[in-house]
């Protein structure tokens, strides 16, 4: 059943969450928890943008940041091949010097030690809230206990990934290391080009991101939230509360959660607030197959390529396209993936029969950013790039503990937009 949408301005809370992607309903669920009124706001409804359609993996043992020591090279090579995943739109991501410099220099090995005990600290640390925020609304069908499998297409590539099993030995992350016998037995499904994998254990997979959040977001609003399917288009502060302006009329709040993914930098720019947050454009291709072809999330880790099974079918996800949010989607992109999906998975068979973009927010260390703006009632979750389903539910408690002054359970400081000062 949908929730009723209430049209009629001016709506009051406690708090707006501004963004209905998985970060701002885990954030709105957490808030809700506490007592607290809740209008939940989004231009397009529950998972409207990245959340709907990622690879739907649960990536606990992730700890790895996007700029790391060499990535220069890694990049240049990967702008040379029309087959790797990363992308420049060179029209749009001019703007985008700073921050690249920025992402260049946090891959430096001094950089980069503190970025992955972050990581690891809140991945490790997403499982508990996933397995907790499904059971509280009824969706532990969605997420499967599968674990992450990475599959590795070349010796050297394979080799090159000493140093991340070495960090995730180091830091208890539960893996296996399988060689091409073990992995038909995990995944009978993969190609003959694959004899070398890592196996996550513990990693969890969404079977259907997007309905998670729909029923996260029908939940929340059976439970009283209020729910407003319009664009704000500001926030303004009147007195110790805040007006939204809105495609839809009004909103008088006293506090506000910023949650609008790639889209989070206007709406606090009238604070004085930059968040270094670029879209990564991200795609999939959706094969309407339901046989048994793919029991897990499967990253080939050579083309950054995941096929994933869904509800819906296989979903095959690729590309980071540096981008500008109001260019179009090149699907030509994904299309001539498809080829590289067969190889990864014989079995898959039929031709696609949906295609999907999605803007992942990105910060240059890979960290997603969750603060208040200093003096003001004003609450960022955003950042959270490649890993933001993973984080969401985590980061709603997280924001949550702040919003009420009480401690975490893990160290906020690497999270804290100053860090970019
Ligand atoms: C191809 C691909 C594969 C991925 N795979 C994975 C994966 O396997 N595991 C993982 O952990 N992560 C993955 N990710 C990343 C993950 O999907 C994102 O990090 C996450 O969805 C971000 O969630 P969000 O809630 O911050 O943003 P979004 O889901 O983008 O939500 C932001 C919401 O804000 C709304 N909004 C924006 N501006 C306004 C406004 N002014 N007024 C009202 N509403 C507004 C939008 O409509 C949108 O619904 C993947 C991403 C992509 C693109």
């Amino acid at each position: 059943m949908n929730p009723p949408l209430s049209l009629r301005p001016p709506h009051r809370a406690d708090v707006a969450v501004i963004g209905c992607g998985i970060v701002g309903l885990s954030v709105a669920f957490h808030l809700r928890r506490r007592g607290l009124s809740c209008l939940l706001i989004d231009a397009k409804g529950p998972a409207g943008e990245t959340s709907f359609g990622n690879a739907g993996s649960i990536s606990i043992g992730n700890l790895l940041p996007q700029s790391t020591p060499g990535i220069a090279w890694k990049a240049l090579r990967m702008l040379a091949d029309p087959l790797a995943p990363l992308k420049l739109d060179w029209g749009a991501s001019r703007g985008y010097a700073g921050w690249l410099l920025r992402f260049l220099r946090e891959g430096r090995r001094e950089r980069v030690m503190p970025i992955i005990e972050a990581l690891h600290a809140i991945n490790t640390a997403a499982r508990a809230a996933w397995l907790e925020l499904g059971e509280a609304i009824g969706a532990q069908e969605l997420i499967a206990h599968t674990g992450y499998l990475h599959v590795y297409s070349e010796e050297a590539t394979f080799a090159g990934g000493q140093w991340e099993r070495e960090l995730m030995r180091e830091r208890g992350v539960a893996f296996d290391v399988l060689d091409g016998a073990q992995l038909r037995d995990l995944e009978p499904g993969i190609g003959p080009g694959f004899q070398r994998a890592v196996f996550q254990r513990d990693s969890l997979a969404m079977r259907d991101p997007g309905e998670f959040c729909r029923r996260l977001f029908n939940d929340l609003s059976a439970r009283g939230a209020q729910v407003l399917i319009a664009g704000v288009e500001a926030i303004e502060r009147r007195g110790t509360d805040y007006r939204l302006r809105t495609s839809a009329g009004e909103a008088q709040v006293g506090q506000v959660v910023v949650a609008a993914g790639a889209w989070s930098n206007r709406l606090l720019r009238p604070f004085g607030v930059r968040l270094p947050v670029i879209p990564a454009r991200g795609y999939h291709l959706m094969y309407p197959q339901h046989q048994e072809v793919v029991r897990r999330p499967t990253l080939w880790a050579e083309r950054y390529m995941v096929v994933s099974p869904m509800r819906q079918g296989i979903r095959m996800t690729s590309i980071k396209e540096l981008t500008g949010l109001d260019r179009d989607p090149r699907y030509a992109l994904i299309r001539r993936l498809d080829p590289q999906a067969r190889a990864l998975f014989p079995a898959l068979s039929g031709e696609p029969d949906a295609e999907w973009a999605g803007n992942r927010p990105c910060t240059p260390d890979s960290l997603p950013i969750l603060d208040r703006v200093a003096g003001e009632n004003l609450y960022i979750a955003t950042g959270h790039g490649h890993l933001g389903l993973t984080q969401g539910p985590i980061s709603g408690r997280l924001i949550d503990r702040m919003m009420a002054g009480e401690a975490t359970d893990i160290a906020m400081a690497p999270y804290r937009l100053d860090r970019f000062a």
